[in-house]
């Protein structure tokens, strides 16, 4: 087959896909495999630096599991092959990047609100499984807020079982600070409980994002608090393998929020560092979209 075919029926190959998408990550130096467990873009958060945009409604709206499975099988054996690397939008990915990392549940809003969490976490786990794909991690990217709904736990306990990370989001150290960034009914005690009964089973990375407000980043008391709540849950006796301290790096959903700086993200790093014992790694910004707060020059 001439080289342009190959290229044309590969990128058709993914790009019909509506739950299933290859990215390449440069963190997790590989393709991360990407499934989308909310097409229809609901979220029990309403986080101010959400980066899904709900300004246009998805076409689709639910699930569908064989659909979901077909496209995973699909995207899977073309990473796992190389054969992506023919396509054009990773043709120029390095040598050293030419790797299948992670399968990574995230997407359009939360995870484990999908009703049949367990369920699809399986039958991918299996798919992987079959594939003879043991080595690629499987990686639950959530906002921790449905941890205590035994579908979820079991959902957990299968990832514990095919290689599998859980990166729980923690944004804040006070539940006010919680309501003002994440803007959702459940509460802060909620979340914190979620955390440290999942961390206590399994080592949890926190997944965490700081950012300015309307000018305003956090306060020294509020990342005091934060350091607290960390230690909390070492104290309870969860594990926590790593912070990762992000801040904004794509157009957030208020235009009142901006990124902080390096140096400022280096330094709550470096704060969680020393008042906890945990790792951190930071993560940093991109002020290269305009925001209400930050003009381009
Ligand atoms: S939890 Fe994630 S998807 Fe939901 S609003 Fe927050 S950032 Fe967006």
């Amino acid at each position: 087959m001439p080289t342009h075919q190959l290229h044309t029926l590969h990128e058709r190959s993914f790009e019909h896909c509506r739950f299933v998408y290859p990215v390449l990550s440069r963190r997790s130096r590989g393709i991360s495999v990407g499934v989308n467990l909310n097409p229809d873009k609901v979220c029990n958060f309403d986080c101010i630096y959400c980066q899904v945009d709900r300004t246009t409604q998805s076409e689709t709206q639910f699930v569908e599991l064989d659909a979901l499975v077909a496209e995973l099988r699909e995207v899977l054996q073309v990473v796992a092959s190389g054969e992506i690397y023919e396509t054009s939008k990773f043709r120029d990915t390095p040598q050293e990047l030419r790797r299948l990392n992670d399968i990574a549940f995230s997407g359009d809003g939360e995870p484990t609100t999908y009703r049949n969490f367990d369920t699809i976490i399986e039958t991918c786990a299996a798919l992987k499984r079959e594939l003879g794909l043991d080595h690629v991690k499987m990686v639950l990217i959530t906002n921790a807020s449905m941890f205590h709904r035994p579908h979820v736990q079991r959902g957990l306990t299968i990832l514990d079982e095919n290689n599998g990370e859980i990166w729980a989001k923690l944004d804040a150290g006070t539940a006010e600070y919680f309501k003002l960034i994440d803007r959702t009914p459940i509460s802060f005690a909620q979340i914190l409980e979620n955390i440290t009964a999942a961390a206590r089973v399994r080592p949890l990375v926190i997944q965490s994002l700081f950012m300015r407000v309307a000018g305003e980043g956090p306060s020294p008391a509020e990342l005091a608090a934060f350091c607290d709540r960390l230690q909390e849950i070492v104290v309870a006796g969860g594990k926590l393998s790593l912070v990762q301290v992000y801040t904004v790096a794509r157009r957030p959903a208020e235009g009142f929020v901006a990124p902080l700086s390096d140096a400022e993200v280096d330094a709550i790093a470096q704060m969680v560092r020393e008042r906890t014992g945990v790792p951190a790694a930071p993560f940093y910004g991109n002020t290269g979209y305009q925001t209400d707060l930050t003009p381009p020059e």
